[in-house]
């Protein structure tokens, strides 16, 4: 299991990947772009060929991020053509930087209904992946539910791959926030969850874990993120996915609101403490 966490990557992937090794990190994730830009970006070549060179080194598992103002079901022509545009690049970028998958949200409805928005998801999502053909797979993450956001279950969202016309070009980011305060799973359900992420196939598509505690309660359908332990799911809670055996190949990251990068550092420490002691109740090797 690579626990790792979110980094900057304002001064480049090396720079970021550096900062990962120093915060010790085993994975990371980047945006591919200023999350709340559109803005096309050129890849800086010669920074993506050191960056990957570093993540080969030192096992490093990199996980990318598609800015959050995309919206996959937008009812607006022109809204979904930047949604595509915009898409592809970061699939492009995620490519250059040697990433696992490229992170997307769920398409938001904006009042046109559930149905709306999810044929229009897997419009824009076809109208995308008919135009990529290479390594990286886009994952589509799990929401909070907050607003008109789509894909709340593991039920929807393996029903929006099977939709699509590419479902081999798409896999999963799971978000512990997300999931709980969408209803999805509490510490009590942790056990019912894995089996049907199990039964349904999407375990099989997983390709990272977005690991957050929850400002907001059980159920809330809000999105607030919060430090491991301090927040209503609990340490006790997360660390099951530390320990679970089904999840160990999976790159862990910390997206936990920090004043300075440099928190996590002590966050990771923590996280490899709640693996071992959570290892060591259930009577296994850490
Ligand atoms: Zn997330
Ligand atoms: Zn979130």
């Amino acid at each position: 299991m690579k626990i790792g966490c979110h980094i900057s990557v304002g001064r480049g992937l090396e720079q970021a990947v550096l900062r990962a090794i120093e915060l010790g990190a085993e994975s990371l994730q980047v945006f591919t772009k200023n999350p709340r830009g559109l803005r096309p970006k050129k890849i800086d070549h010669q920074d993506a060929t050191k960056g990957v060179d570093l993540l080969q080194k030192h096992d490093l598992t990199l996980v990318c991020h598609t800015p959050y103002i995309t919206n996959l079901s937008t009812p607006k022509p022109d809204l979904q053509e930047v949604t595509i545009r915009s898409i592809l690049e970061d699939l492009h970028i995620a490519e250059a930087y040697g990433s696992v998958g490229a992170v997307v949200h769920c398409g938001k409805h904006v009042g046109e209904g559930e149905e709306y928005g999810t044929k229009r998801m897997v419009e824009t999502l076809d109208l995308i992946l008919e135009q990529y053909d290479g390594p990286v797979k886009l994952l589509l993450e799990n929401t909070a539910g907050q607003g008109s956001e789509l894909g709340l279950t593991i039920r929807d969202l393996m029903e929006i791959r099977a939709a699509t016309r590419f479902p081999e070009k798409i896999g999963f980011c799971f978000d512990t926030c997300h999931a709980f305060a969408a209803g999805q799973w509490r510490g009590e359900t942790f056990d019912e969850l894995l089996e049907e992420m199990e039964r349904t196939g999407y375990l099989e598509h997983l390709v990272a874990i977005h690991f957050n505690d929850s400002k907001a309660p059980f159920a809330s359908r809000k999105d607030r993120h919060e430090k491991i332990g301090k927040g209503e799911i609990g340490s006790e809670a997360l660390a099951k996915f530390l320990v679970s055996d089904k999840l160990q190949h999976l790159p862990v990251v910390l997206e936990t609101p920090v004043e300075d990068e440099r928190e996590y550092a002590d966050e990771m420490v923590y996280l490899h403490e709640l693996r071992r002691e959570g290892l060591a109740a259930a009577g296994q090797e850490g």
